[in-house]
């Protein structure tokens, strides 16, 4: 298990390059600081333990480094155990991995540039493609209707209101649509509604954002499809059960 939370932290420290660099074309290239440009030493690249070491701060300028990086690989690591928690170690949990790991990409990309970039997109059209073989507890006309219904109907909605989602927003929802199927991209949609209302409530009031404002959908989504992927059946019954 503490394996798999290791690997879980590297591959959230390459998520950190993937999320930080994906629209630069020097992708594999040597680490530098963004203020100073100065390379950064590999002992100063140890996921989660050199924040700590360094201070978060930069070695040679002193610039603060952003929480978010430990961040992500902490979560990261812990997104990996969950997964094998629940699957095992098996294939199941290393794909709900994947997953996961974009959605976390999709989930700050968005926040930082307001876009969901299509090279992620297409990672979670392949990962489509093997949940269908893997995950036959969700049969296929589930799944295409979860493509269509949630996606539609924020294209039609944008038809009426101009740009009431960006067009990452629709595709993103189609794609986890068929991957979780219909219940759970329904309840995805309602839990994303939820939480962003609240968030532009919260922005309205602290004076951050103004009505006219837009804020970024994709990250509501991305946690709504986690939670109804993993606790999905759960709400419903819970809800019913209300
Ligand atoms: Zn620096």
């Amino acid at each position: 298990m503490f394996v798999w939370f290791l690997f879980g932290i590297c591959v959230g420290s390459f998520l950190n390059v993937i999320i930080y660099r994906f629209d630069t074309s020097i992708f594999f290239g040597k680490s530098i600081c963004p203020k100073c440009k100065s390379k950064i030493r590999w002992y100063d690249l140890i996921p989660i333990l050199s924040f700590f070491v360094l201070g978060g701060k930069c070695r040679s300028c002193k610039a603060k480094i952003s929480l978010r990086y430990p961040f992500v690989e902490l979560l990261c690591g812990l997104l990996a155990m969950i997964c094998v928690y629940k699957f095992f170690f098996t294939l199941k949990a290393f794909v709900v991995f994947l997953f996961l790991c974009c959605l976390v990409a999709i989930f700050f990309v968005d926040i930082d540039k307001m876009i969901i970039p299509d090279s992620l997109i297409l990672f979670l059209i392949f990962l489509a493609v093997i949940f269908t073989f893997i995950f036959d507890d969700v049969d296929i006309i589930s799944r295409c209707i979860g493509f269509f219904s949630v996606s539609s109907f924020m294209l039609a909605l944008n038809f009426f209101v101009k740009e009431s989602f960006g067009f990452g927003d629709i595709k993103l929802i189609a794609l986890c649509g068929y991957i979780l199927g219909f219940q759970n991209i329904l309840l995805t949609f309602f839990i994303s509604l939820i939480t962003a209302s609240l968030f532009s409530i919260f922005l309205i009031i602290t004076k951050k954002k103004s009505l006219k404002d837009y804020i970024p959908f994709g990250p509501h989504i991305c946690f709504g499809v986690a939670l109804s992927f993993f606790c999905g059946i759960d709400i419903i019954n819970w809800y019913l059960f209300l």
